[in-house]
């Protein structure tokens, strides 16, 4: 089976590309041009991974992500933004709405791989069980929740894919320091290439879900 990655892009001419390259591959791409049209295909079945412009009519590709990250079927979806070049500010608005990751346009079809393969990676499920407790946080690895405790009892705590794998690997691993290459290698996987700031990202969302 493979994986199915949602096209979110309203230009024909890029949403074909970017699902040429898909095929390439090996992954199957669902094509849509607009939100309405995003909401129809994961309605039909949820994708492995979703492609997701920045500028489109309507409802932007930002509040989408926003929307898909509060709703239970798709918050563990893992989003990569296509944005334009030069959208500095934008892609750090993206990374702190909850897309996990972005690439740029123009982009190879190699990078574009590389990202949805590392954008599975992240996702993937723990083989074993996985769950820990530490204090009062605890991951049900099976059902990847986090639950906090608090005053009215154990609470569920929305978190994102990314944010998921570093408060896993955090709990996993306490009482230990570690620079951002070194959680690039462990959560990221090292294969692709992250900018420190993104890191940094993702770390600030953590702190702000606890
Ligand atoms: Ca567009």
């Amino acid at each position: 089976m493979h994986k199915r990655i949602l096209i979110v892009e309203d230009e024909p001419a890029i949403r074909d590309m970017v699902a040429f390259a898909l095929r390439k591959g090996e992954y199957e791409p669902i094509h849509a041009g607009d939100a309405q049209q995003a909401q129809v295909a994961i309605a039909d079945k949820v994708p492995d991974l979703i492609l997701l412009d920045w500028m489109l009519p309507g409802t932007s590709g930002l509040e989408l992500a926003r929307r898909w990250r509060r709703e239970a079927l798709t918050r563990e979806i893992p989003i990569i933004m296509l944005t334009a070049r030069g959208e500095e500010n934008d892609r750090v608005a993206g990374l702190e709405s909850g897309v996990d990751d972005y690439v740029v346009k123009p982009f190879s079809t190699r990078e574009l791989l590389a990202r949805i393969r590392a954008g599975l990676r992240r996702s993937r499920e723990d083989d074993e069980d996985g769950s820990v407790t530490v204090g009062g946080l605890r991951i049900d690895g099976a059902a990847h929740r986090v639950f906090a405790d608090s005053p009215e009892g154990e609470q569920p705590v929305q978190i994102g894919p990314t944010e998921y794998r570093l408060l896993h690997f955090f709990m996993t691993h306490t009482d230990r320091v570690y620079s951002r290459s070194q959680l690039l290698d462990h959560v990221w996987g090292g294969s692709v290439y992250v900018e420190e700031r993104t890191i940094d990202v993702h770390i600030r969302r953590l702190r702000k879900t606890l």
